[in-house]
């Protein structure tokens, strides 16, 4: 007997479906949730441990984020919006260690006076007092703190050269170097001599507390997988240059409407310069762009126009698609060109990353749910009693100001027009400890389904065994909390 809808019934009625839209009907576990493997592939080529992928967006992904995604098994795109030196400053910084986090210490040289040290407890003092000479000492600011003469020089107190610890060393190996060894901090060198970063036994403290780290995504040198943002403008092409040789792995043209030939050029350019490089194009949500961005050598293909939280292309313009229906169609299209799909924009729960990836992405690629965290560029304030950052969207006049119109075009016309807006979010910790829950409730909702795999998932949709139903407004509210007079909702 029929029940449900199979994805390609459900999806032919005409409507635009979005995540909230659609309902998966369970299907038979025979395997424990912790059995589901969400590995995956973000580009043709390059493998991903998790299908989580962070924004190209000025208050999501820079050097921080880029380090936290990758060695959670993920990866960042960071923005363009931007010089190209200073974009490629951001991957070099995200490529020059493997521990999960950056400090960005402070440096001195001896004869400084009248330190400072910002937030850190601690500051490297160097020859030149910068992080490109040697190494000569520490300075504690509680030292700074407890000095009667202010107008000392940083010679005067400063504690001996630390040992030091290659850049190239892991986390694990960082925490037993310096557990082991009784330390209270050592600077990670890399192998031209420049200080990286100084860790410390709190930072050590700090990562432990999170859940285990699972597998990095790493190149083939064992360093950081970052990927990085470009436009279709002529000038886009010495950025491209200039992140290559920063080391960035794969690069998104970043457009909100893919399918031109702007975009089908640069794709073209990309490919004939650096054949190795994978390149992801975007945005699309039809099967006809993405024929034509796949024609045009795409590795990869960025799915969402008008989905994302600070988005308003579709009241703006009045284009764009719903975003399950999207995923699906272009998906569905993709996979037999083994091309992986990224489902871009409208995640704020572990809900829509499995419909997401049931619907066919290989990844999902999210902005504002991982704004709040620590990793997003920028400072915490508070609004109205709540620990916010700010988070805008590209196309917000704001951001388009300081450059990124060229993703809507308005680099070319005389008026701009905004198709995003600025916003905040609240606080929610370190990537480091979101994820990996976010990814064992995604687990479970395989499980629920009865997919082992993203792979089990796509064979279960394409053979037509999942089945889907639309829930009306009234199911979307059953299927939300209801009906109480207060309650607080927590994930972990
Ligand atoms: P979110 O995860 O916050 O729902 O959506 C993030 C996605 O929204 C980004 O990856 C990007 O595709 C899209 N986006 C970012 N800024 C803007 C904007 O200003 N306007 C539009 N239309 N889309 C944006």
């Amino acid at each position: 007997m029929e029940d449900g809808f199979s994805a390609p019934r459900l999806f032919a009625q005409g409507v635009s479906y979005t995540y909230d839209d659609v309902i998966v009907l369970p299907g038979y576990i025979d395997f424990p949730a912790d059995a589901v493997d969400l590995s995956t592939r973000l580009s043709r080529r390059l493998p991903l441990s998790i299908p989580c992928v962070a924004s190209p967006m000025d208050t999501v992904s820079e050097a921080s984020m880029s380090i936290a995604m990758a060695a959670l098994g993920g990866a960042a795109i960071v923005h363009c919006n931007d010089a190209p030196a200073r974009q490629a400053a951001v991957i070099r910084a995200a490529k020059s260690r493997r521990i999960p986090f950056v400090t960005d210490p402070a440096f001195f040289s001896p004869s400084d006076v009248v330190p400072d040290f910002g937030q850190d407890a601690y500051a490297l003092v160097t020859e030149s007092g910068n992080s490109k000479s040697k190494v000569i000492g520490v300075v504690a600011k509680s030292d700074w703190e407890s000095l009667q003469d202010k107008s000392a020089t940083v010679s005067d107190y400063m504690r001996p050269a630390p040992e030091l610890v290659p850049a190239s060393y892991d986390f694990e190996k960082v925490a037993s170097f310096l557990v082991g060894g009784g330390l209270e901090y050592a600077p990670l060198v890399a192998e031209d001599g420049e200080v990286v970063d100084l860790v410390t036994k709190e930072d050590v403290e700090r990562i432990r507390a999170f859940p285990k780290l699972g597998m990095p995504s790493l190149d083939s040198d064992g360093r950081f997988i970052v990927g990085a943002a470009i436009g279709t403008r002529e000038t886009d092409k010495e950025r491209l240059e200039h992140l290559v040789k920063a080391g960035a792995n794969v690069v998104v043209v970043d457009s909100s409407q893919g399918n031109s030939s702007y975009q089908i050029d640069m794709i073209k350019y990309a490919k004939s310069m650096y054949p190795k490089l994978d390149v992801i194009g975007g945005n699309v949500v039809t099967i006809a762009q993405a024929q034509n961005l796949i024609k045009a050598g795409a590795d990869g293909l960025r799915v969402g126009m008008g989905s994302g939280s600070i988005c308003t292309t579709q009241e703006v313009c009045a284009v764009g698609r719903g975003q399950a229906t999207a995923v699906y169609k272009v998906a569905s299209f993709a996979k037999d060109h083994d091309v992986p799909v990224i489902a871009d924009g409208g995640i704020s729960n572990s809900g829509h990353i499995v419909k997401a990836l049931v619907l066919g992405a290989s990844t999902v690629m999210m902005g504002s749910f991982l704004a709040g965290s620590s990793e997003a560029p920028g400072v915490y304030e508070y609004l109205n009693g709540h620990r916010v950052k700010k988070y805008r969207g590209m196309g917000s006049l704001e951001a388009m100001t300081k450059g990124s119109d060229a993703r809507y075009l308005g680099d070319k016309l005389k008026l701009k027009v905004a198709q995003g807006v600025v916003g905040s979010v609240a606080d929610k910790g370190s990537v480091l400890k979101f994820i990996p829950y976010t990814m064992q409730a995604v687990k479970q909702g395989f499980q629920d389904l009865g997919a082992s795999s993203l792979q089990s998932a796509r064979d279960l949709l394409h053979s037509e065994i999942l089945r889907f139903e639309v829930r009306t407004g009234a199911a979307q509210v059953e299927g939300g909390v209801h009906g109480l007079v207060s309650y607080e909702k927590k994930f972990f």
